[in-house]
């Protein structure tokens, strides 16, 4: 972690969706048409969630992203505005705000297809972006925007001695000089033994632990595993609570890290904070809806 870093707050570059999210009894398998016993419409896309979860944990949080001009593309501006998240960095493009649709199963599984859109457009930064990135406490990223444009603010953010986090999400081979910049790589089960080239989830962790200096493999109800200088330093264990849908608890666990780190607190502090943040946000239906507050998280420490 970079303690040194003479910035403040957490800036995300990433993407912004509408989530049209389906109740299913089972995800469907190929040529199959199953109805949904629920639809609803959701403000979401990582890059987003993780915004939200950051200002609501607490940080004063900037989004550089791009939406449409169109109806989800206010919707989703309204939410940010409405969350105090700084919008001023938000692009407008002439492509339709990014969709996903997702099924969620009687066991709360879910699957997902998503339509880009607009967040290919959140390409080469403004000095504005340049200037942000510059003054950041925090830089918290995703792979849902052009991988050209999270190696470039990861590069920025870095030089200017901000902690740089890159939740790898969907898994994508990460470029070496990527890695270099980062200061933290968060990665579900699944991401890990992608990018981490193995089956064997400790074999995957360990190859992606000498990559970067802070590593965390989230492992779902059972919470998360830390990684520092190439070794696995501690796991936290998530709280029992029944869940309804796990959209969006990777998304909250990362903003909530990310606010706590630019908060001051220690690696694996931070690490507790966000793994009752996600606990919290399994809870309920939908991404954003289900993101806790920070008098919320703090009460489930307690
Ligand atoms: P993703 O949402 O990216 O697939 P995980 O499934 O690993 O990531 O979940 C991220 C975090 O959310 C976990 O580390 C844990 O803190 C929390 N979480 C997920 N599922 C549950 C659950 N069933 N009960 C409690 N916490 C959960």
């Amino acid at each position: 972690m970079n303690s040194s870093s003479p910035g403040s707050g957490v800036t995300i570059v990433g993407s912004a969706n509408i989530d049209i999210v389906y109740g299913v009894e089972r995800i469907p398998g190929p040529g199959e048409t199953l109805l949904a016993s629920s639809a609803a419409r959701y403000p979401g896309g990582k890059g987003l969630n993780q915004t939200v979860a950051a200002a609501r944990a607490g940080a004063p949080t900037t989004f550089i992203g791009a939406v449409g001009h169109d109806e989800f593309g206010e919707e989703l501006l309204a939410t940010l505005t409405d969350d105090q998240i700084d919008t001023s960095l938000l692009r407008r493009s002439t492509r339709a705000t990014g969709q996903a649709f997702i099924m969620v199963d009687a066991n709360a599984e879910n699957a997902i297809v998503v339509s880009p859109g607009a967040n290919a457009d959140v390409t080469a930064l403004t000095d504005s972006d340049r200037a942000c990135l510059q003054s950041t406490g925090v830089l918290l990223m995703q792979l849902e925007i052009p991988l050209d444009t999270v190696r470039e603010a990861a590069a920025v953010a870095h030089a200017a001695r901000a902690t740089v986090m890159l939740n790898a999400a969907p898994a994508h081979a990460l470029p070496a000089q990527l890695l270099a910049d980062l200061d933290v790589l968060i990665v579900n089960e699944h991401e890990a033994c992608l990018i981490g080239a193995s089956d064997d989830l400790a074999t995957a962790s360990a190859t992606l632990a000498a990559l970067v200096p802070r590593v965390i493999v989230t492992l779902g109800a059972a919470g998360c595993a830390l990684y520092e200088d190439g070794a696995e330093v501690g796991r936290v264990a998530a709280p029992r609570v029944a869940a309804v849908d796990t959209t969006g608890a990777g998304d909250t666990f990362c903003g909530a890290f990310a606010a706590a780190i630019s908060d001051g607190a220690a690696y694996g502090d931070a690490a507790e904070f966000a793994t009752h943040a996600a606990a919290l946000s399994v809870q309920a239906l939908g991404a954003v809806p289900s993101i806790p507050v920070r008098a919320a998280i703090e009460e489930a420490r307690a």
